[in-house]
């Protein structure tokens, strides 16, 4: 109920106004976002990896109206890149990027140009994207441009949501070979005709397709903050003798940072998802959604007259 009234809101301007003014909202965001400008994402992108941490840049911003947007957010990425190169940073640091940010909604072939130019300047930096996974209505469009570009770029990475119903097939159409597919459980408020509503349903079926990518033979990538799900996780990849190049853990950036220390210090894969950029709102309502303890956190900072 509470998690349907937060994603209510995330798309709702005036309680955007309303949040975005608040006295310590920064203060929040700052917990989950690595800050505006590319610059401190390169700066959190650097302590990660000198920390032993794999990279996955997300420059903010979705559900794009124009198409001067979607190339400034494509040319954002493309700048990112050529930084992240100079750095020294990949392959440690790939980017991930949101189809919707690049025309999606209006424009398909537009939406697929915009990553091919990303996805052609990830490959010349020696690294690669991938593809974030929205709400259901733009399932199909995404793994369609996915597909259209794995032509050229195989290594482009989906994003599959254990909420969705149709998620289990599309793990076995995916778990080929080299693909690299990102599992999580979903974060957008979804109808019952598509998605499990009850979190021990949307769990199950987490496992059953971490079973099936697990067993498969391209790359998962397990993105779960959930402690039950990495146990499994871990459990799977000595049954199914997966070492650290074989698959990998993520998480996102200020969630469970312990968690992420313990797992690398225990030589597996982590790599933790930096979201960067001014327009956050959209993705620190879906952390909120997730977890009351964050609720807390946020109102208690908005109450806060300090
Ligand atoms: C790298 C990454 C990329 C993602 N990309 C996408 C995407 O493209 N599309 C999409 O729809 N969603 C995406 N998500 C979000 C995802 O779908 C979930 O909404 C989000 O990860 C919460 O689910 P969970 O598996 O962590 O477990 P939850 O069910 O939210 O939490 C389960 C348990 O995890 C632990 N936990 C969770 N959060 C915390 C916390 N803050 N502190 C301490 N313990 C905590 C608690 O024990 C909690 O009970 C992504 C998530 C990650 C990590």
């Amino acid at each position: 109920m509470l998690r349907s009234v937060i994603l209510a809101a995330s798309r709702s301007s005036q309680v955007e106004r309303l949040v975005a003014t608040a006295p310590y909202t920064r203060d929040v965001v700052r917990r989950f976002v690595a800050g505006a400008a590319t610059d401190d994402a390169l700066r959190a992108t650097r302590g990660l990896v000198d920390d032993g941490l794999a990279v996955t840049l997300d420059h903010l911003g979705e559900d794009t109206v124009t198409p001067e947007q979607a190339v400034a957010t494509r040319d954002e990425y493309l700048t990112l890149l050529k930084m992240l190169a100079a750095a020294g940073l990949t392959p440690a640091a790939e980017v991930s990027v949101k189809l919707s940010a690049l025309g999606q909604m209006f424009d398909e072939q537009l939406a697929y140009d915009n990553a091919r130019a990303i996805c052609a300047a990830a490959d010349a930096a020696g690294t690669t994207v991938t593809l974030d996974m929205e709400d259901h209505t733009t399932t199909d469009s995404t793994l369609e441009v996915l597909s259209r570009l794995r032509k050229d770029f195989p290594s482009t990475g989906a994003v599959l949501q254990s909420y969705l119903r149709r998620t289990e097939s599309d793990c076995r159409e995916l778990a080929s070979a080299g693909s690299r597919v990102r599992l999580c459980k979903g974060a957008y408020k979804e109808p019952e005709s598509v998605a499990y509503q009850s979190a021990r349903e949307v769990d199950r079926s987490y496992v059953r397709c971490m079973n099936i990518l697990m067993s498969g033979d391209g790359y998962p990538m397990l993105a779960t903050h959930d402690p039950r799900m990495i146990a499994i996780g871990e459990d799977r990849a000595r049954w199914f003798d997966r070492g650290p190049e074989r698959f990998e853990f993520q998480m996102l950036y200020g969630i469970r940072p312990e968690e992420q220390a313990r797992l690398a210090g225990e030589g597996y894969t982590v790599r933790t998802y930096v979201p960067y950029g001014d327009e956050w709102y959209g993705y620190l309502m879906r952390r909120l959604a997730e977890r009351p303890a964050n609720l807390v956190f946020f109102g208690r900072a908005l109450l806060s007259k300090k």
